[in-house]
């Protein structure tokens, strides 16, 4: 049976934060696609009317590195996503212990997502809960950015449901500290912590709680001094935390290139104003000094 009268229904992909995801064929193109099916439940008839407008906003969001929408409609009171079908993530590339990175593949996986958000970003667009398993991989390797702008229609995924714990440890202090008003910055601070998790082969900073989560980022760099962020005093959220020093990046990172180990200081700076922009970060040194990043297509992926 057709959804839409263009889809024909395969096999659940999996269940993901706003609700289920399964493959299709799109018999319009012959395409094989992946369908994700958003809950509107509750919402009044204004919000789909204004989620509606916005999705449209993102089917023109159109770079390589980010996941094309292919096609949104309403049935049966759920919302329908039609993306382009991709065949694993990068969760499984960096849990898959018989994969070797090497550190021009991953300069190349890094470059792929900087360039996926600094194209978003250029358009205003933030991604927002941005993770290891939100940037698929195809079939030759090209990394692309999934659900993109998705928080921002929908609500921040881990504020709905509380199965969503690894959104958390992608995320910026500024967002811990409750900000309202935050920008691109907390997409860097995200693609930090995947470089970091791609260096290590393990989440960087894993917190339990929010408050953890912040303990954990001061663990690792220190409690941020006032002259460091003038700004973290009045932010919402903000409470006093007992100073810690924190370690020598190198430390942290003993198997990163000093271009890498630059870079990776620039990305985790704490004031969002001092950081680092995705644009900046890949027209950084450790993009053009040697190795070259690794040629999509000859990446290692999972079988
Ligand atoms: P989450 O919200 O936890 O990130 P998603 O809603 O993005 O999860 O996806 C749920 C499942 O569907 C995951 O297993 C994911 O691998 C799969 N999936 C999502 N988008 C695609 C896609 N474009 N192509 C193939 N599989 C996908």
């Amino acid at each position: 049976k057709k959804v839409a009268d263009r889809y024909l229904k395969r096999e659940v992909l999996g269940e993901g934060t706003y609700g289920v995801v399964y493959k299709a064929i799109d018999t319009k193109t012959g395409q094989t696609v992946a369908i994700k099916k958003i809950r509107l439940g509750k919402q009044k008839e204004g919000v789909n009317f204004t989620a509606l407008r916005e999705i449209k906003l993102l089917k023109e969001l159109k770079d390589p590195n980010i996941i094309e929408l292919i096609d949104a409609f309403p049935h049966k009171g759920n919302l329908h996503l039609v993306f382009e079908f991709m065949e694993t993530d990068l969760e499984a590339v960096i849990r898959d212990r018989n994969i070797v990175l090497s550190p021009a593949d991953i300069k190349s996986y890094l470059q792929m997502t900087l360039k996926g958000l600094a194209f978003c970003h250029k358009k205003w667009v933030l991604h927002r809960d941005m993770k290891p398993n939100n940037l698929l991989i195809g079939s030759r390797g090209q990394l692309k950015l999934a659900d993109f702008g998705l928080a921002r229609i929908f609500g921040s995924p881990d504020r709905r449901f509380t199965h969503q714990v690894f959104a958390r440890w992608y995320r910026a202090p500024e967002l811990l500290f409750g900000a309202k008003a935050y920008g691109p910055a907390v997409d860097v601070w995200a693609a930090a912590c995947i470089f970091a998790e791609l260096l290590l082969r393990r989440p960087f900073l894993q917190g339990n709680s929010d408050i953890d989560q912040l303990g954990k980022i001061f663990a690792a760099f220190g409690t941020p001094k006032p002259s460091q962020w003038p700004d973290m005093q009045y932010l919402p959220d903000y409470v006093e935390y007992q100073y810690v020093t924190g370690q020598p990046f190198r430390q942290l990172f003993p198997m990163a290139s000093d271009d890498a180990l630059d870079l990776l200081s620039k990305m985790f700076m704490y004031d969002p104003k001092a950081r680092i922009s995705a644009q900046q970060a890949l027209e950084h040194r450790y993009f053009s000094s040697g190795p070259p990043p690794t040629e999509p297509a000859l990446l290692p992926r999972p079988p």
